[in-house]
């Protein structure tokens, strides 16, 4: 069967186009695999494992939960199933390897849908360094977009979200509130041209979020304690970091950096920087703790990769708050309600 071409082929759904012609057209963008590895085309992919230890993990967008096909690209979606599992391998500390995907299809899914997915992943892919060495395609009620990882980090060298120390600085990479800023941009304007450009970068930091691989390896060479990528939101995520540490914090909320491009939402209860730097998810970038003494040379090698690093408070012996205020009491204030249209 001769893989479909043409405009009339693009507005065919997926589901009927035979799932072998799929894949192979897939397969060939999907790159070639060194010898001695076997990739996309058998019942299974055939690897080399890492000289250290191995990561793996996995995440799912799911339309109408994850993402809005209103305002997320086809190619969207595909950069961010890659960018949020490479997230997960730099808050390890590890650098990104191999990848395979689980798409599921809507029923009337356009086959062009699946070339723009695909074109996300491979450049997300490409970004990251991840080979991409297999996939699977079904039908689903909904598009879902599964993605499993692996990552590569020294034998022993991972660094846990368990690690953090009384005393340590906790520190965060880039910015932050700058994505739940984009869903307050999107939800209000669309992702149409009508965006200026403060509300279009924000919206960028949304659909198209940056896994911080380089500055995850660099926090793990400066000897970072602890580290978590901030997917939920900061209130959540530092909550799961003291937690796992059975230690406490206390965060300067002067000291958050926030995303500059916040000011451009202008008023409103759903706006308000600090809430959304706070409560706001999918910033997606490195939270960790760091000895005090070794918070120069961190800053340094973080800023070598193009990122600055920011302290914005201490680990304490117990009680997590910020802006003196429990993390719960900013947890029930959280991402779910922000999230709901
Ligand atoms: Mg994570």
């Amino acid at each position: 069967v001769p893989p479909p071409t043409g405009e009339r082929a693009e507005r065919r759904p997926a589901s009927a186009v035979d799932e072998d012609v799929l894949t192979a057209r897939l397969r060939a963008r999907l790159g070639s695999a060194p010898d001695g590895e076997l990739w996309s085309g058998d019942d299974a992919a055939v690897l080399r494992p890492p000289a250290g230890s191995l990561l793996v993990t996995t995440d799912m967008l799911v339309e109408g939960v994850d993402f809005e096909s209103a305002w997320a690209s086809p190619a969207d979606v595909g950069w961010k199933s890659i960018a949020v599992n490479a997230s997960d391998i730099a808050a390890m500390g590890g650098a990104p390897r191999h990848a395979v995907t689980a798409v599921g299809l809507g029923t009337s899914t356009p086959g062009a849908l699946v070339d723009g997915l695909a074109d996300g992943m491979i450049e997300a892919a490409t970004t990251y360094a991840v080979a991409l060495v297999g996939g699977d395609l079904s039908r689903a009620p909904r598009l879902t977009v599964a993605v499993a990882m692996t990552g590569e980090v020294d034998a022993g060298g991972a660094v846990p979200r368990s690690g953090a120390r009384p005393g340590d600085a906790l520190c965060v990479t880039g910015s932050l509130g700058g994505a739940a800023g984009g869903l307050v941009a999107l939800r209000r304007h669309g992702a149409g041209p009508d965006l200026g450009p403060p509300l279009a970068r924000l919206a960028q930091r949304q659909l198209r979020p940056r896994a911080r691989v380089a500055e995850g390896r660099a926090l793990r060479s400066a000897g970072a304690s602890a580290m978590i990528d901030l997917s939920d939101g900061l209130a959540v995520d530092l909550a799961r970091l003291v937690a796992a540490s059975g230690v406490g914090c206390e965060v300067d909320v002067a000291a958050l950096p926030l995303d500059d491009d916040l000011q451009a939402l202008g008023s409103g209860p759903e706006a308000d920087p600090i809430r959304l730097a706070v409560v706001g998810g999918e910033d997606f970038e490195l939270l960790c703790a760091l000895a005090p003494e070794l918070l120069g040379d961190a800053c340094a090698r973080v800023e070598e990769c193009g990122t600055a690093l920011t302290q914005i408070g201490e680990v304490t012996r117990g009680g997590a708050r910020l802006g003196g205020v429990d993390l719960d009491e900013w947890r029930e204030r959280g991402w779910d309600h922000l999230r709901a249209p």
